[in-house]
């Protein structure tokens, strides 16, 4: 607890942030983890993924912009990767950070350049995700994911969510209302007790809940579909012997993991039948997302308090 604690402070650190891109084993760490700086890195890796039957899902990394300018101007980097998915006939689709296009500004600023790029996805017959951040900007969010549900529902577009939060099961039920889909995580934030659930069991218990709330008949009949996004063993089986005793098909839900995290279990699953795709993040700004892979992993750390010792 008090590591991650750090490590997400640290994320946020800047004189942090200088010495660990150019800190050479930091860099070699952070490439399990992220695809590379560039957008062909991203595609070689979701390339690589294919092949063994993995779907991707590329987010180029980036958040809590301060302009409206680099909002714009991350909003384009995204359409640029769609229209590379579709060039190189990729299986994969995008996912988005709200911070990074445009939450800042207002969620009519965030929902018109959502929609711009949900515009692009559309046209070429691909759809968008949204990842969810910190607990302040969970109601813009998802009133902007209503909106792509009113206008761009037809795309299937995917809103992460917590499991961690106390309030999630209200919100997904307005989702499955809608019949929408969701990314269902564990949550990678330091929130306070008050807004999340912070004992490691207590998190699995609320995952399944979310995920019975889903599955459940008349959810499914609305068209709700549920990713869950975990490498967790215990939730990946629960939802495996869930679905095959309620008779849902291998392909009426999905498994979500991250580049880089147990990747024999990915290809392990992809070759059982079941729907696997991996977020792919790339990018120049990897620093606070490697930040939050460390936050969550002791031995990470352990890793790189090795390599910086000596030991
Ligand atoms: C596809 C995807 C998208 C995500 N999007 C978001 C998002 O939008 N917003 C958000 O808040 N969070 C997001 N997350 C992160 C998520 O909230 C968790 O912090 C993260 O997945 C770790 O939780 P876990 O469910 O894997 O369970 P844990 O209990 O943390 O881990 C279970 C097991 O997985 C392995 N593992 C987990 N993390 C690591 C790691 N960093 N390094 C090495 N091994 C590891 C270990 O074997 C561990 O025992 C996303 C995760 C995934 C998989």
């Amino acid at each position: 607890m008090l590591l991650r604690t750090i490590f997400i402070g640290l994320s946020h650190n800047k004189p942090a942030q200088n010495l660990t891109v150019h800190f050479p084993p930091a860099r070699k760490l952070a490439r399990r983890f992220i695809a590379g700086e560039t957008l062909d890195d991203a595609v070689r890796v979701v390339r690589e993924l294919n092949k063994k039957g993995i779907k991707g899902l590329m987010n180029e990394v980036g958040e809590a912009i301060t302009t409206r300018e680099a909002a714009t101007k991350a909003a384009a980097a995204f359409k640029t990767t769609l229209k590379r998915i579709a060039d190189e006939g990729l299986d994969s689709s995008i996912s988005m950070k709200p911070s990074h296009v445009g939450l800042t500004f207002g969620t009519d600023f965030f929902y018109d350049t959502v929609a711009d790029v949900a515009e692009t996805a559309r046209a070429l017959g691909n759809t968008i995700e949204l990842d969810m951040e910190g607990s302040a900007d969970v109601d813009a969010t998802l009133e902007v994911f209503h909106r792509l549900l009113d206008d761009y529902g037809e795309l299937r577009p995917k809103m992460a969510i917590q499991g961690y939060l106390h309030r999630t099961p209200a919100d997904v039920e307005k989702i499955i209302a809608r019949g929408g889909s969701i990314r269902l995580i564990k949550g990678a934030y330091q929130e306070p007790p008050e807004i999340a659930i912070q004992d490691h069991d207590a998190i699995n218990q609320a995952m399944i809940r979310v995920m019975e709330m889903m599955l459940a008949p008349e959810a499914r009949e609305k068209g709700a579909f549920l990713a869950l996004g975990s490498h967790d063993p215990l939730l990946i089986e629960w939802l495996i012997n869930e679905t095959e005793k309620r008779g849902i098909p291998k392909d009426g839900f999905e498994i979500q993991m991250l580049q880089g995290i147990r990747r024999d279990e990915q290809v392990r699953l992809a070759q059982a039948g079941y729907t696997v795709r991996i977020y792919v993040p790339y990018g120049a700004e990897w620093y606070p997302y490697f930040m939050r892979r460390l936050a969550e992993r002791p031995s990470n750390v352990l890793f790189m308090a090795r390599a910086m010792f000596g030991g």
